[in-house]
């Protein structure tokens, strides 16, 4: 997960690159960059550990001159969590110094980095991201269009990407549409965002997605968008992982409100896996619309039983086991008048090792609650996401290795329901077969590298002989 944003044809385009990624930054706050052109090709590039705004201060923006700029904001992924890894990954190459953002995993970056290193390239990251610069500086072409071209229609995976060359401004998705990729217009001026919030803060008009499979370019001194296609079958496999967590809930996400879709989840929910409960308490921030949904269609009262804090910084350091789950509190707090005494039905998006839900279901009944039904607004993740989402392997996916009865034992809940896959898929309105949904099913409709499939065939439940 990473959010990408770039503009061309404006004189503000480093502030509006850092305000884009500004409402991007839920998508990684690990480290930001802007890279911005001016009108002779010149490319400057800034980039940091840690929030845009702490990073993009007035002085950092002034090194940003120019007309066009292209910025990212990082969840560490493939790669490790070092600033080499931060984006704009900048290159000089025989067609000028190029600078790249890319949102998404490229499932064949490691076999096509062992080829180029076999024949001398030499890589100053260990970001999958990298291996587009050098197979467009091994094809080198008049046009850099063309040259991205072919770097691409050699790539597999997912990408949704941002290409500032001297003269051009490329925007381009992969053929599956795994990440989301808007284009938009401010005043004339072509923009490019992850989602649509980034459009809004800026007061720019979302005309539409990025193609799958298309590749937009914008030339220097011309404001006309050319569209090029890439080769190779397009095949929709949206991520609905993106609905269900990461987007936020005021974005527009592949043609659907994200907090509509939210909404219907939670009502779907409340159908299927219904609770006798007094309330409904969300998990905040990413059970809120989901817990609105379920408690609009089983007619209990939503209550905030939980309040969370916003202002934990990444650095927080916390005291070894001398206070009791620490890690959680910091992040959230129950409201003991509104908790104590009652039947709970906390509701969240999702559960991954199922840690921090034991934790949230042990504050819960600690604050008072007679009982405690724990309703998950996707099914239960099983398999790794090797396009673009930092799930962890499956050993350390609870849903891998226990059913549901040992889940809701694990996180000490009285209850535990999951929505269905057919009940998450009625949500969004396109048809279910154009999502991917690999990490509930295993259905992983682009093939994942050897050692990653090797990785996913593992089925712990066997080998820990339980
Ligand atoms: P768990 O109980 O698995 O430890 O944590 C569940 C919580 O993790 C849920 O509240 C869910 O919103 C959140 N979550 C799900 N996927 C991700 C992710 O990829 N990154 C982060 N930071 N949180 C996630
Ligand atoms: Fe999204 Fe899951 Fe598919 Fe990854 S595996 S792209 S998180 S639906
Ligand atoms: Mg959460």
């Amino acid at each position: 997960m990473c959010g990408i944003f770039g503009i061309g044809g404006h004189d503000d385009a480093a502030n509006l690159a850092y305000l884009g990624l500004y409402a991007l930054q839920h998508r990684g706050q690990e480290s930001a960059g802007i890279a911005a052109g001016d009108d002779d090709g010149r490319l400057a590039v800034q980039v940091g550990m840690g929030h845009v705004a702490e990073i993009f201060r007035e002085e950092v923006l002034r090194r940003l001159p120019g007309r066009r700029a292209i910025g990212h904001t990082r969840y560490s992924t493939a790669g490790s969590s070092v600033v080499a890894n931060a984006q704009p990954i900048v290159v000089r190459t025989s067609m000028g110094t190029l600078a790249l953002v890319h949102n998404g995993n490229l499932t064949n970056a490691r076999e096509l980095r062992r080829e180029l290193e076999r024949s001398g390239s030499i890589f100053q990251t260990t970001s999958d991201t990298e291996v587009v610069l050098h197979l467009m500086a091994r094809n080198p072409r008049r046009d850099l269009v063309d040259s991205l071209m072919v770097a691409l229609e050699q790539v597999e995976g997912a990408f949704s990407l941002l290409l500032l060359g001297e003269n051009v401004l490329v925007a381009a998705r992969d053929r599956h549409g795994f990440r989301p990729l808007l284009l938009g217009d401010l005043d004339g001026a072509p923009c490019f965002a992850s989602e649509s919030c980034a459009f809004d803060l800026l007061g720019a008009r979302t005309v539409r997605e990025v193609e799958l499979g298309e590749v937009i370019a914008l030339r220097l001194g011309s404001p006309e968008l050319e569209s090029h296609r890439l080769r190779g079958t397009v095949r929709p496999t949206r991520c609905v992982f993106e609905h269900v967590y990461f987007a936020r809930p005021d974005s527009l996400l592949f043609g659907e409100s994200v907090s509509e879709v939210r909404r219907r989840m939670g009502a779907q929910l409340a159908r299927e896996q219904p609770a006798a409960a007094d309330l409904v308490v969300p998990v905040l921030d990413s059970g809120l619309l989901a817990g609105l949904g379920f408690s609009r269609e089983s007619g209990l009262p939503l209550e905030f039983g939980l309040i969370r804090n916003h202002y934990v910084g990444r650095t927080f350091i916390e005291p070894k086991q001398s206070i009791r789950n620490f890690g959680v509190k910091i992040k959230l707090n129950p409201v003991r008048g509104v908790i104590e005494g009652r039947r709970i039905v906390l509701v969240d998006d999702s559960i991954v090792r199922g840690t921090t839900s034991r934790k949230i279901v042990r504050m819960v009944r600690e604050a008072g609650a007679r009982e405690v039904h724990l309703r998950i607004s996707s099914p239960p993740t099983r398999w790794p996401c090797y396009y673009g989402i930092d799930t962890p392997t499956r050993t350390d996916l609870i849903a891998a290795r226990s059913d549901i009865e040992e889940i809701r034992a694990f996180v000490e809940a009285d209850s535990l329901g999951y929505l269905s896959l057919e009940g998450l898929l009625s949500a969004v309105r396109s048809p279910g077969e154009s999502f991917c949904t690999a990490c509930w099913t295993g259905d992983y409709r682009v093939p994942p590298a050897g050692e990653e499939r090797a990785q996913a065939a593992l089925f712990p439940r066997e080998e820990e002989g339980r």
